[in-house]
């Protein structure tokens, strides 16, 4: 099976709408085809529609950073998915490790944001987190199967295959250290196989799985290159226009 390599951007708190615009305007004519390499920017819900406005039948696909659980109701200042399918977003960021950090997000959460996001017709980037310490105590198996399988409690083989997950070690995360290729594939695989326990080989097969932590575009080619890394998840590299036009013509 080849999956279509994945080049994300999520460009956190940063940016305003104004620059957000002129960004997709740069971009768009020096992207790869949709065909060759997916291009995906997560932005604040603040700057979506004006992104759109300008998108295009240009390659890239603008998305959510996160959203809330429920389609609507008395919950101030939250996303609805439900407005985002209306603005026809194709991917959502749901387990951010800083939505995990700061806004005590719990797997119990994610799983629900998964199913939402589901419901509501788009493709969750489910981002799965690591720390230093399960790093260096060797727990990585017991952290790649616990989390997946909380998040994906109750979604169907269906939904799995199309699902995008992102290995993002939070010691990597903005601290200009990316995880050496070997251990980034490693936290992948570890993925896949988690997936493929859970569901089949062939939904494991189909499932995007991404690595996300300081990725540059030094060394993307080297992260790309393994096996079980379809793509990234660029933080910092992906808020400026240049930057992140090497990293999606990675090539
Ligand atoms: P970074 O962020 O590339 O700045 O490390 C990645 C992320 O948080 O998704």
């Amino acid at each position: 099976m080849t999956r279509i390599p994945f080049i994300g951007g999520n460009w956190k708190m940063n940016l305003t709408p104004t620059a957000a615009v002129a960004f997709v305007q740069k971009i768009q004519p020096k992207l790869p085809p949709r065909s060759a390499v997916e291009t995906v920017i997560a932005a604040s819900p603040l700057f979506l529609t004006s992104m759109q406005a300008v998108q295009g039948d240009g390659p890239v696909q603008i998305a959510a950073e996160n959203c809330f659980y429920r389609d609507e109701g008395a919950y101030t200042g939250e996303v609805s998915p439900k407005a985002l399918r209306e603005l026809a977003i194709p991917y959502v960021i749901v387990g951010h490790s800083e939505r995990r950090k700061y806004f005590n997000e719990t797997d119990d959460i994610i799983n629900k944001k998964v199913q939402a996001v589901f419901k509501n017709q788009m493709t969750p980037i489910l981002c799965c987190d690591e720390t230093m310490g399960r790093f260096e105590n060797g727990d990585r198996v017991s952290w790649a199967v616990g989390q997946v399988t909380a998040a994906l409690r109750g979604v169907s083989a269906t939904d799995a295959s199309k699902l995008i997950i992102a290995y993002e070690p939070s010691w990597a995360i903005g601290t200009g250290h990316s995880a050496p290729s070997q251990e980034a594939e490693d936290g992948c695989y570890l993925i896949r196989q988690t997936v493929a326990d859970l569901y089949s080989d062939e939904v494991a097969d189909q499932t995007r799985i991404l690595y996300g932590g300081s990725v540059t575009d030094e060394n993307i080619k080297d992260l790309m290159a393994e096996p079980n890394i379809d793509g990234v998840l660029a933080g910092k590299a992906s808020v400026n226009p240049a930057e992140f036009l090497k990293l999606a013509n990675f090539e």
